[in-house]
């Protein structure tokens, strides 16, 4: 009988112990949870709702999600994608909705609802489970298998080892993959929201506009999306994307970088201006701040406004050329500095992590340590905000989950 140890009971982690088992009933499968919670990230993300995918069911199509991993992630979701995620869990029981923007939830809102599939399908499938129990050290053994050393002082010797810890930006995460000969990427923040302090944009927290365009000049990072006003700067969907494409970038640029805003990426500045013409014509006498381009917000529009220099008391009749330019120029370009940035408490992963040109992603096998697997956010591989993490987590849970089973 073949004996096969997980380390960290996270979403990865689950899906491959309940895979293995499933597809071998007669080995023993074990997952071995250093804390005293199993499932954890799974129980706070999506804000306790758990975004668990996301309606994308084309392999390869989801590979563009992610930032690191799109390559190697291909052939892997053209074995479990999205709606084998979708089926897995309706087969279980929990029915996945999906919201207006892709992102797929159990219908219950909870979170807690996926954390019970898992742990009824891990019983049903007799994994074993343990809390508290950190592995600490590994050892190759030379007649094969891994020894493993335990946060309780034991010693445990198993056939076959699937490293699922999670992302490794604590330093130490890292460190057991790099006993065992492995490199790793250095890990650094991804879906993170940027600190802004121009005091006008402060005083827009709350404001949210469906479509503006962010660009860091010199980086070749552009995004567009829904973009939301706070107290500390700027976040939403476009914010988190453009911290996820760049986060590598943005972290040697220490968090410190100039970013443009096109308010309006729908039109281009000569319709703009033949707008204003428009507006020159037909409503001479009204005041400018209180006229807002369709459709951004009034509060907005009268900070840009503002922001142009353009006075409260213009009317559209005497806006001269030289103010229409530096409107437009707002509208199209708003210039800020970025000074730091903030975790986004909904959702954020680690960069970095295991080399991917060392696994097998037929397999999820080292290729440098027999017998040794990796799955979930250890390796170097992040999605942007959606739904895609877990997707990646899932994916490679189930191939390393089969593999080891022999299947
Ligand atoms: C607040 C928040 C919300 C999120 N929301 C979403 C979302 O809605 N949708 C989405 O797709 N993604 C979301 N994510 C990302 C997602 O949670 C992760 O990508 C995913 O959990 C990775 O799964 P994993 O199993 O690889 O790692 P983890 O879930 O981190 O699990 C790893 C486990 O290993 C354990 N462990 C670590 N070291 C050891 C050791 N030495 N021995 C034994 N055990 C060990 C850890 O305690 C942990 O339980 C969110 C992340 C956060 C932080």
């Amino acid at each position: 009988m073949s004996r096969i140890v997980i380390a960290g009971g996270g979403a990865a982690g689950f899906f491959a112990a309940i895979t293995c088992a499933e597809a071998a009933p007669d080995a023993e499968v074990t997952i071995l949870e250093k804390s005293a919670q199993f499932l954890s990230k799974v129980k706070i993300s999506g804000g306790g709702r758990c975004n668990v995918t996301h309606a994308c069911f084309d392999a390869r199509e989801l590979t563009v999600r992610y930032p690191r991993g799109e390559r190697a992630l291909l052939s892997p979701f053209k074995r479990f994608q999205a709606s084998d995620t979708v089926a897995w869990f309706e087969s279980r029981g929990v029915k996945l909705k999906t919201e207006g923007d892709g992102r797929m939830f159990p219908i219950s809102d909870a979170s807690q609802t996926i954390i019970d599939c898992l742990l009824r399908a891990a019983r049903a499938a007799k994994v074993k489970m343990r809390l508290n129990c950190g592995v600490e050290r590994i050892a190759k053994r030379a007649s094969g298998g891994f020894e493993l050393a335990l946060s309780d002082g034991e010693k445990v010797f198993y056939d076959c080892l699937l490293l699922a810890t999670g992302g490794c930006r604590a330093a130490a995460a890292g460190q057991l993959a790099g006993s065992l000969g492995h490199k790793l990427e250095p890990p650094v923040p991804s879906l993170f929201t940027f600190h802004i302090a121009t005091p006008w944009l402060r005083g827009l927290a709350g404001v949210s506009i469906e479509s503006a365009e962010v660009s860091v000049p010199g980086a070749k990072l552009r995004e567009r999306g829904a973009l939301l006003a706070t107290h500390w700067g700027l976040s939403g969907p476009v914010i988190l994307r453009l911290s996820a494409w760049g986060a590598r970038e943005l972290h040697g640029l220490d968090y410190k970088f100039p970013l443009h805003i096109n308010w309006l990426p729908q039109l281009d500045a000569e319709k703009i201006a033949a707008e204003f013409q428009s507006r020159r014509d037909s409503q001479p006498a009204k005041l400018i701040v209180n006229t807002p381009l369709a459709p951004l917000p009034s509060r907005l529009w009268e900070q840009l406004v503002l922001a142009a220099g353009i006075s409260r008391d213009t009317r559209w009749a005497a806006l001269s050329r030289a103010a229409q330019h530096q409107l437009v120029q707002q509208l199209i370009r708003t210039e800020f500095q970025v000074t730091g940035k903030s975790l986004n408490k909904d959702e954020f992963v680690t960069c970095g992590g295991v080399r991917l040109g060392e696994v097998d992603f037929k397999t999820m096998e080292s290729r440098i340590c027999p017998g040794l697997y990796f799955a979930g956010e250890l390796l170097d591989i992040d999605g942007i905000t959606g739904g895609f993490n877990f997707q990646a987590a899932w994916t490679t849970g189930w191939i390393a989950g089969r593999a080891m089973a022999g299947a």
